[in-house]
C-alpha cells in the first residue's frame, strides 16, 4: 500500500458523526493510517457524546425544550402587540383547500395527508385563519389582529430542511393601518427581533400567494408572507386589505443553535430537544466505530 492512500472516515463513521453533531457530519479528514483514523473517530464521538449529554442534562434542569420556549416567547410576544391567540382545527375539509386555490393540479395537493375521502391534516393554517377574519371582521373593530402556532403535515422529499409534521406560527392582521408592505416589513422585524435572529428579506413567487415575500437566513426560509388585496379574499368573503406570515419554527430553532438538520428540533423518538437518544454516558461511548 503506498504511504500517499487517501484514508477518510468510514460511511458508518461518518453516519454516527453526523448523528452526534448538532452541526452536521464531520469535515473531511485524511489519515496516514486506519488506527489514526479510529483513534480520531474514537476522540470525536466521545466529545460529541459528551456534548449530546450536557445537553440532556441541560434540558433536565430547565424543563424547557428550545422549540416550546421559542413558541412561548413569540405567543407572549404577539399578545403585546395587539394580536389574538386563536386555537383551529387540525382536521380540514377539502373545501377549505379548494377556497385556497388548491386542486389537484397544485402542487402542494400531492403533499396533502388525506384521512378520508373529505377530510386532511391541515397543510398550513392559513385556511382557518381566513374563515375566522370572515366572522371577526363583522364583530370587532378592524385592525383585526390574530395568530395561530400549531401544528401542519405535507409529505416532504426534499431532507434536512423538511419535516412532516412541522410547527408554524402564523399572524394576520386584516385593515393594516400603515401601507400593508411596510407593515409586513415591521412584523417580521417585530417577529424575528424577539427571536433574536438576524434576516433578510426577499421577494418571492408563493405556491399559493404568487408573489410575495420570504424571511430568509443565509439559504434558509424562515417565513414566507403577503401583503395587499389577494385573489383568494373573494373566496372567504374578505374585503380590506391584510398581511400575514407563516414562520416555521423548527426552522428557528435550527438556525438558532446553527444546525443544518431541522429534524433535531422537531417532534421525534430519536431526538430530544436537539440531542441524540442513542447515546450511553462514559465508556459506551467508544462503541459505535465500524471501520
Ligand atoms: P419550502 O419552500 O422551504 O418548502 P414553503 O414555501 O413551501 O417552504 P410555506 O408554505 O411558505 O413553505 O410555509 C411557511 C413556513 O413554514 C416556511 O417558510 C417554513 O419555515 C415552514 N415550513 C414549510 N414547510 C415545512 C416543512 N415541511 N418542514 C418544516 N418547516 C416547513
Ligand atoms: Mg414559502
Amino acid at each position: 500500500m503506498s504511504g500517499q492512500e487517501h484514508i477518510g472516515f468510514s460511511p458508518a463513521q461518518v453516519q454516527r458523526l453526523g448523528e452526534l453533531s448538532i452541526r452536521g457530519g464531520p469535515e473531511p479528514h485524511s489519515f496516514a493510517e486506519v488506527a489514526e483514523r479510529d483513534r480520531t473517530f474514537e476522540d470525536l464521538q466521545r466529545a460529541l457524546t459528551l456534548d449530546n449529554l450536557n445537553r440532556l442534562d441541560g434540558l433536565r434542569e430547565s424543563g424547557a425544550p428550545l422549540l416550546g420556549r421559542l413558541a412561548r416567547n413569540l405567543a407572549d410576544h404577539l399578545r403585546e402587540e395587539g394580536f389574538v391567540e386563536v386555537t383551529t382545527p387540525i382536521l380540514i375539509g377539502k373545501g377549505s383547500l379548494q377556497k385556497m386555490g388548491l386542486d389537484p393540479d397544485h402542487p402542494l395537493w400531492r403533499q396533502v395527508y388525506w384521512v378520508d375521502r373529505s377530510r386532511c391534516l391541515r397543510p398550513m393554517l392559513a385556511p382557518n385563519l381566513y374563515y375566522l377574519l370572515g366572522h371577526l371582521q363583522r364583530i370587532w373593530e378592524l385592525p383585526v389582529r390574530i395568530f395561530e402556532l400549531g401544528t401542519c403535515f405535507r409529505k416532504e422529499t426534499k431532507g434536512a430542511r423538511h419535516l412532516s409534521e412541522f410547527t408554524m406560527l402564523n399572524l394576520v392582521e386584516l385593515g393594516p393601518e400603515k401601507e400593508p408592505e411596510e407593515r409586513l416589513t415591521e412584523l417580521a422585524h417585530s417577529v424575528m427581533g424577539r427571536a433574536g435572529i438576524e434576516f433578510d428579506l426577499e421577494t418571492t413567487d408563493s405556491e399559493v400567494y404568487g408573489p410575495s415575500m420570504d424571511v430568509v437566513v443565509d439559504d434558509v426560509e424562515i417565513a414566507s408572507g403577503f401583503a395587499g388585496h389577494h385573489r383568494l379574499d373573494e373566496n372567504w368573503g374578505i374585503t380590506d386589505a391584510w398581511v400575514g406570515w407563516g414562520f416555521g419554527l423548527e426552522r428557528m430553532a435550527m438556525v438558532l443553535e446553527s444546525s443544518a438538520q431541522i429534524h433535531r428540533f422537531g417532534r421525534s423518538l430519536i431526538y430530544l430537544d436537539g440531542a441524540r437518544l442513542n447515546i450511553q454516558r462514559q465508556s459506551s461511548a467508544r462503541q459505535g466505530a465500524e471501520a
